[in-house]
C-alpha cells in the first residue's frame, strides 16, 4: 500500500471524493485515486459514493502522522502475536499489512471552569492512650500512640483553565477507543490545510457538534474534579462534591492520525479493530475470546486430572 507511506505536501488535485459506509456510518473523504470499497473502520465491503453533506464543519487543526506504515504494521503484528491462545480464530492470523492510515475527526475543547465545592477535611492528631494487658500471667499497664482524625467542613471556589480535551467526532471510532489511544502530542498541532491529508483517507465529523460538546463538557468537569481532589488540604477528605460553571468555551475540529486494522473474523460479529496512535505507536484493541476454546481447555485439564487420579490407584 505505497500511497499510505507517501509523504507529500502537494496541493490536493481535483475535487475530493465523498464516500460513506452504510455499516458503521463513517463519512470518508479521499482523493479520487484513493477510492476504496472497503471501510477502514469496520472492513465492510460496501463503501459507496455519497453526496456532500452540507454544513459539516471544516477541520481547524490537524496532527500529522509520525509513524510510517512499516512501523504501524510492526506494532500491529506484535500486538496480534501476543494475544492469548483463547482468542477467537482468525484474529491472530489477521494480516497486519492491511492496516490503513486514517485522519480521524475529533473535537478539541478548552474551557475556563469555575467550581463551587464542599467537602469534609480530616486533620490527624495523635494521643497517648493507657491500656492494660496480660504479660506472663500478670496484669500490666502500658501506653500506646493512637491516631485520631478531626473532621471539619470546608466550602470554597476554585477556577481553573481546562485545556486540550479531545473527544471523538466520528461514528466509526468510539470515544473510549480514542481515550485508549491518548495522549496525542498537541505541541505539534498545525493549522489544517487540505494538502496535509493528501495521500491519506480522512473522515468528516459524523457526530453532531452538540453531541461532542456534551461529551467534552463532561470530560472537562471530570478533570475539574480531579484537580479539586489534589487541591484539598488536610491529611484526608471525604464527601467532596462540586458544581461547575463553564466559561470561554472553545471547540474546534481537529484531525488525528490513527492507523486502523479492521478484522472481520466471523459472520455477523462486530469487527475487531486494532488501532495505533499515528504519533506514539500506542496500540489499542480488544480481541474477543472464544468460549469454545476456553471450555475445551477446561475439559482437557479435567480429563488430565481424572486420568492422573485413576493412574495413581483411583477409587480403591
Ligand atoms: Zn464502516
Amino acid at each position: 500500500m505505497p500511497e499510505q507511506t507517501r509523504e507529500t505536501t502537494s496541493a490536493v488535485a481535483g475535487p475530493l471524493l465523498h464516500l460513506g459506509c452504510p455499516s458503521c456510518g463513517a463519512r470518508l473523504v479521499v482523493e479520487p485515486a484513493l477510492r476504496t470499497t472497503r471501510c477502514p473502520y469496520c472492513a465492510a465491503p460496501s463503501v459507496v459514493e455519497r453526496p456532500r453533506v452540507p454544513g459539516v464543519p471544516e477541520p481547524v487543526f490537524a496532527l500529522g502522522f509520525a509513524l510510517t506504515h512499516t512501523s504501524a504494521r510492526e506494532h500491529v503484528a506484535r500486538w496480534l502475536r501476543t494475544r492469548s491462545r483463547f482468542t477467537r480464530s482468525g484474529i491472530r492470523s489477521a494480516k497486519p499489512d492491511e492496516v490503513r492510515g486514517v485522519y480521524v475527526p475529533a473535537y478539541l475543547y478548552s474551557v475556563l471552569a469555575h467550581a463551587r465545592f464542599s467537602a469534609s477535611i480530616g486533620e490527624n492528631y495523635q494521643v497517648q492512650e493507657t491500656y492494660t494487658t496480660t504479660e506472663n500471667g500478670k496484669t500490666v499497664t502500658r501506653t500506646r500512640t493512637v491516631t485520631h482524625t478531626e473532621w471539619r467542613p470546608l466550602r470554597g471556589e476554585l477556577s481553573t483553565y481546562v485545556p486540550d480535551v479531545l473527544v471523538t467526532a466520528s461514528t466509526g471510532l468510539r470515544n473510549e477507543e480514542l481515550e485508549a489511544l491518548e495522549p496525542f502530542d498537541l505541541r505539534v498541532l498545525a493549522r489544517y490545510s487540505p494538502a496535509l491529508i493528501s495521500g491519506w483517507v480522512a473522515e468528516e465529523p459524523s457526530l453532531s457538534r452538540e453531541q461532542c460538546l456534551e461529551l467534552a463538557r463532561r470530560e472537562a468537569v471530570e478533570r475539574m474534579g480531579e484537580r479539586l481532589e489534589r487541591f484539598m488540604p488536610g491529611d484526608s477528605h471525604r464527601e467532596l462534591s462540586h458544581e461547575a460553571r463553564l466559561e470561554w468555551e472553545a471547540l474546534d475540529v481537529c484531525l488525528l492520525p490513527v492507523w486502523v486494522l479492521a478484522v472481520r473474523y466471523a459472520e455477523g460479529a462486530p469487527p475487531l479493530r486494532v488501532l495505533v496512535n499515528g504519533q506514539t505507536g500506542e496500540v489499542h484493541g480488544k480481541a474477543p475470546i472464544s468460549v469454545w476454546k476456553v471450555v475445551l481447555a477446561v475439559l482437557v485439564v479435567v480429563l488430565l486430572v481424572a486420568a492422573g487420579w485413576l493412574a495413581s490407584g483411583g477409587a480403591r
